[in-house]
């Protein structure tokens, strides 16, 4: 079966011209410095801003 109406190769394009990926965001933490996402806290030491910073759970063997 075929459609009915095919969608032409310049509408396709059109459509899929939205398509591509942007890169990710990566921000420096304040804290420590290592990379981590923008609205996010800090994976390496849990730091987020002045006022919200979490404690990160470290293994301790
Ligand atoms: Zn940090």
């Amino acid at each position: 079966m075929v459609p009915a109406r095919r969608s032409s190769k310049s509408m396709k394009r059109k459509r899929r011209s939205h398509h591509a990926l942007r890169p990710m965001n990566i921000a420096a933490c304040l804290k420590c410095g290592q990379a981590k996402l923008p609205h996010r806290a800090c994976s390496n030491c849990g730091y987020h801003n002045s006022k919200v910073s979490l404690k990160i759970e470290t293994e301790e063997s």
